[in-house]
């Protein structure tokens, strides 16, 4: 099969395994950087050309494409996704689904709407709100996070009262989008990472946070090690990863007082942490799923 990869570098640990994966597979596979790529949106023929050097340009062919596509560019990422599937490129992800895990606010609604168990979560846009934010969610401590970011960045934790509310008038003041959330102490600054390829979970580790710090995630320093999950939390995170129409999904999950709940569904899951705290060879499965799934035709999860 002719497999792209859409990410901006070969040499990131998750790019690299996945070319190595599908490479020993006798699949031809490239990396391809989608801000190299340009379309023209309204031609009958809707191709990808992929801009080498001023005068090399060459079209994109490919049987199926594996979208890497980092916060930053997610727009322009999923236009270039969006034209393979105009052109009938099999995506493993759709720009859909990927567009939508990006978005906190938006993914928290689709999640809430089929009773997908989550912190209590709260947006307002209205300054007068303040207080009913701070109430809706019990109180402080609680946590805050701007919608459009990652690795932890934008999550805080506001202990009293007095810091949440300036926290929000202080996004407020810079224009962010954000989310008033309940803060779930009893996971003790852990989280679960669970792998879903697919209707499977095929890794799940837990990651715990430095100490004195809540967010657990990798980047910050947090550690992880191999969990074994209980069939309720893997039921979740397929549900989860289908609800959002991905088939490949990071779905991050808190252990909380009353059952585990999903705080995030990353579409472009990192390899690193946890094929190094399993010792699963997920990217060959990864690859595996694609060409089985590109095989079978166009029965994706569109989600909801
Ligand atoms: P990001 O997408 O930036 O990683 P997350 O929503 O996954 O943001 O949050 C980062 C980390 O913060 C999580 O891995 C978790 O450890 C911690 N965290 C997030 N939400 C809560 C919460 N409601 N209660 C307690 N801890 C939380
Ligand atoms: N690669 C990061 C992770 O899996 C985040 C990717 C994303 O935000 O889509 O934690």
């Amino acid at each position: 099969m002719k497999i792209g990869i859409l990410s901006r570098n070969r040499r990131l640990y998750s790019t690299r395994r996945l070319m190595e994966a599908a490479d020993k597979r006798g699949h031809e596979v490239r990396v391809i950087d989608v801000l190299k790529c340009y379309m023209n949106i309204t031609a009958n023929d809707p191709t990808v050309t992929y801009q080498h050097s001023e005068h090399r340009v060459e079209a994109l062919e490919f049987d199926a494409v594996i979208p890497r596509i980092g916060a930053s560019i997610t727009s322009y990422g999923c236009a270039v996704l969006r034209q393979f599937e105009v052109g009938h490129v099999y995506s493993l992800n759709e720009s859909i689904a990927i567009t939508r895990s990006r978005d906190k606010l938006r993914a928290h609604q689709l999640l809430a709407r089929r009773g997908i168990g989550q912190p209590v979560t709260s947006y307002a846009h209205s300054a007068r709100a303040t207080d009913k934010l701070i109430e809706s969610v019990g109180g402080a401590p609680l946590i805050l996070k701007l919608t459009q970011s990652t690795h932890g960045n934008g999550v805080l934790l506001a202990e009293t009262k007095k810091a949440a509310e300036a926290l929000i008038n202080a996004f407020r003041g810079i224009g962010s989008d954000f989310l008033v959330q309940e803060f779930i102490k009893e996971a003790g600054g852990s989280d679960i990472r669970c792998f879903v390829v697919g209707d499977k979970v095929i890794a799940a580790m837990q990651r715990r946070a430095v100490k004195g710090e809540y967010r657990s995630n990798l980047h910050r320093g947090g550690t992880a090690e191999v969990i074994k999950l209980h069939p309720e939390e893997r039921r979740l995170a397929v549900k989860a990863a289908r609800v959002m129409g991905l088939d490949l999904a990071g779905v991050d999950l808190l252990r909380s007082a009353h059952g585990p709940l999903v705080i995030e569904v990353n579409s472009s899951p990192g390899l690193e942490g946890i094929e190094t705290a399993t010792g699963i060879d997920i990217a060959g499965k990864i690859i595996d799923y694609v060409v089985k799934d590109a095989l079978a035709g166009p029965n994706k999860p569109t989600g909801k």
